[in-house]
């Protein structure tokens, strides 16, 4: 027997999961605090979490693609969204536009399925006021400031100027991790993925999110 990668979740004796609702997991940091390659590890052996994809008005980088990494759009398009009501969370970011289209997340919870969010604080405190029954809320901190600076330089993927706002942005968006349910400190990549996975699997087996366990247990006992 080899235990399966992915967080376990409950089935009954058939194998067949027990009916529970999806959860919605954010996860915020600074940039370079190793958000990213966590939620790439979380998304690649857990079929049951869906990324939500992003809207943007910036220009993508090297190596993003249109719809995996964001749908990058134009301003007039995404300022007609806000007045549509069709995303669940916006904010300004830096000198961009951000934002959750609400559709593919509706749509993915009513499948029974787990979304996972790459979203800044601002967008974690409109969730909070929307829909907080289903959202868990992850920090990431880096191990230090020195730390941080290094990841992001050694990323370099932006111009140096960017680089330099974004490292004055990251004290501000850690000034909000009171704000989140659980922090972990990224010292160790693969340490700060099982956490975070740990996290996801303990939240899944809330007892009010698995709204058949009722029929579950009623079936056990009408067995005798
Ligand atoms: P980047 O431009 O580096 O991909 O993202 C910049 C910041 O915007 C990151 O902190 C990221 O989490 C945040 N962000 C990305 N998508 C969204 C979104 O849809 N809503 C909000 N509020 N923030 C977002």
């Amino acid at each position: 027997f080899r235990a399966p990668a992915a967080a376990p979740l409950n089935v009954d004796h058939t194998g067949r999961p027990i009916r529970r609702r999806g959860l919605m997991l954010v996860l915020s940091s600074p940039s370079g605090a190793g958000k990213s390659t966590i939620s790439r590890a979380l998304l690649a052996d857990d079929p049951d979490l869906r990324l939500s994809v992003s809207v943007t008005t910036r220009p993508p980088r090297a190596g993003e693609v249109d719809g995996r990494d964001y749908h990058f759009i134009a301003p007039e398009r995404y300022h007609e969204m806000v007045a549509r009501d069709e995303l669940l969370e916006h904010a300004r970011v830096f000198d961009n536009y951000y934002g959750t289209p609400r559709r593919a997340v509706e749509d993915e919870l009513a499948a029974g399925r787990d979304v996972l969010f790459d979203i800044d604080w601002q967008g974690t405190q409109q969730l909070a006021d929307r829909l907080p029954r289903d959202l868990v809320r992850v920090f990431i901190l880096p191990p230090s400031k020195g730390e941080l600076e290094r990841r992001l330089r050694a990323r370099a993927q932006d111009p140096d100027d960017v680089v330099a706002r974004r490292m004055a942005k990251a004290a501000d968006e850690m000034s909000h991790w009171a704000e989140y349910d659980y922090i972990v400190v990224n010292t160790d990549i693969d340490a700060a993925i099982a956490r975070v996975r740990a996290i996801l699997t303990a939240e899944r087996l809330r007892r009010d999110r698995q709204p058949g366990l009722a029929d579950f247990v009623n079936a056990m006992r009408d067995e005798g």
